[in-house]
C-alpha cells in the first residue's frame, strides 16, 4: 500500500493513463518476438522501450535488479502458449502468477483481488497502480508484486535464487532466468532479437531442407536439423545474441556448441573443426560472432573426423519449461540469410 502511493506519485495519474492508452493503442504490444516484419518493427521497438521503463521503475522501488525482472518477464513470455498469447497481446508484462501464490495458499477465494485480504492470507498480490485492486492481469501489479515477493527473501544473489526456487520450484526455470539476466546485464538492452546467418554470405556453401530425412550426414540417426555444406575452416557464426550453454565433444555431433537465445531457443552447431578461443560455457555472443569452424568431427571417440564430408549441422530447439523439442531450422536459415543479404 505504501509503495502503491509512492508509485502513483512518481508516475502521476496522467502519466499512467497515458501509458495505458499508449499500450492499448499499440496492437503489436506483445510483439517482442524475433523476426519482426518491417512495418511492425517500430511498434515493437516502442513496446520494448515502454517495458524497459516499467521494469526500471519497479526495480528502483524494490531494489531487485532490472536484469532479473526483465529475465523473469521474458522467461514467462517464451513459455506462453499460443492460446494465451492472444489475450496478452496488449500487455507489456507476461507474468502469470499462480492463483495460490497471488491470493495466498489458504485464501478461500483464489481469485481474490482485495489487497487487504490477500495480505491477511499471506498472498503476494499487491496493488501497485493505485486502483485499489491487486490484479494479476495488471502489468504493474504483477511485476511489482513479484519484485516485492523476491525482496522479502533478501537482495543478495543467493537470496534472489532462493526466492526464484520457491516461486518456480523448477531448476530449469532458474537456469534460464539467470542466463537471460546475464544477457540483459551484458548488453544493457531488452532488444536482443537481431539475427545473422550462420555462415559468412561471402563463403561458398549449400544447404537444402532435409527435415524428416531418416539420416543426415554425421551419424545423427534421427536428423533434427539442417546440414550446410562448406569447406573445412569456413567460419561458423552465432545466429543470435545468446549465452554458450554447451561446448565440447559429443559422440555423434563431434565438437559441438550449444547457444541459448533470449527467445529460449537452443541453437546447436555440430561437427566443428574447432572453437574460437574466446568461447567458453557461460560466454555471451552477438549475432554474427564467429564461434568455430566448419569441420567433419564426430561419429566416434573424441577427435574423430573425416567420416563424412565437411559440413555444419545446425539444429534449433525450443524449451517448453520441462523439455525441449526440435523444429525445422530451414525456414529460419533462409530468412536470416535473406535479411542479412538485404542489409548489405
Ligand atoms: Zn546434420
Amino acid at each position: 500500500m505504501r509503495y502503491a502511493s509512492v508509485i502513483k506519485r512518481k508516475w502521476g495519474l496522467a502519466a499512467m493513463a497515458g501509458l495505458l492508452a499508449f499500450s492499448w493503442a499499440c496492437p503489436n504490444a506483445a510483439g517482442a518476438g524475433t523476426d519482426q516484419q518491417p512495418d511492425s518493427a517500430s511498434a515493437a521497438a516502442r513496446t520494448l522501450q515502454e517495458r524497459r521503463m516499467m521494469i526500471q521503475e519497479i526495480s528502483q522501488l524494490t531494489q531487485i535488479p532490472w536484469t532479473y525482472l526483465a529475465a523473469l518477464d521474458q522467461y514467462e513470455r517464451t513459455l506462453t502458449p499460443k492460446s494465451r498469447k492472444e489475450r496478452l497481446k496488449n500487455k507489456l508484462i507476461s507474468l502469470d502468477p499462480q492463483p495460490e501464490f497471488w491470493a495466498g495458499l489458504i485464501n478461500p477465494d483464489p481469485g481474490d483481488t482485495n489487497p487487504i485480504t490477500i495480505a491477511l492470507f499471506g498472498g503476494m498480490g499487491r496493488d501497485a497502480d493505485g486502483d485499489g485492486k491487486a490484479n494479476p492481469d495488471n502489468d504493474m501489479d504483477a511485476l511489482y508484486s513479484l519484485a516485492a515477493y523476491m525482496k522479502s527473501y533478501g537482495l543478495t544473489e543467493e537470496d534472489l535464487q532462493i526466492s526464484l526456487w520457491r516461486y518456480y520450484q523448477n531448476e530449469r526455470a532458474i537456469t534460464r532466468i539467470r542466463q537471460f539476466a546475464k544477457l540483459y546485464q551484458t548488453f544493457g538492452t531488452l532488444d536482443l532479437n537481431k539475427t545473422a546467418f550462420v555462415l559468412p554470405l561471402s563463403s561458398i556453401y549449400s544447404y537444402r531442407s532435409t527435415w524428416g530425412d531418416r539420416r543426415g550426414f554425421g551419424g545423427l540417426r534421427i536428423h533434427e536439423g539442417t546440414d550446410l555444406f562448406a569447406s573445412y575452416g569456413v567460419p561458423v557464426r552465432s545466429a543470435c545474441y545468446g549465452i554458450v550453454e554447451t561446448k565440447g565433444w559429443n559422440r555423434f555431433g563431434g565438437w559441438r556448441i550449444g547457444i541459448r537465445d533470449i527467445q529460449n531457443r537452443y541453437h546447436y552447431y555440430a561437427h566443428l573443426q574447432g572453437f574460437d578461443k574466446n568461447i567458453e560455457v557461460g560466454s555471451t555472443v552477438v549475432p554474427g560472432q564467429v564461434v568455430g569452424w566448419v569441420g567433419s568431427s564426430g561419429y566416434g571417440k573424441p577427435g574423430t573426423s573425416g567420416k563424412f564430408p565437411p559440413h555444419l549441422h545446425y539444429g534449433i530447439y525450443k524449451d517448453t519449461g520441462h523439455y525441449e523439442w526440435a523444429f525445422d531450422p530451414y525456414p529460419l536459415l533462409k530468412r536470416w540469410e535473406n535479411e542479412e543479404r538485404r542489409r548489405k
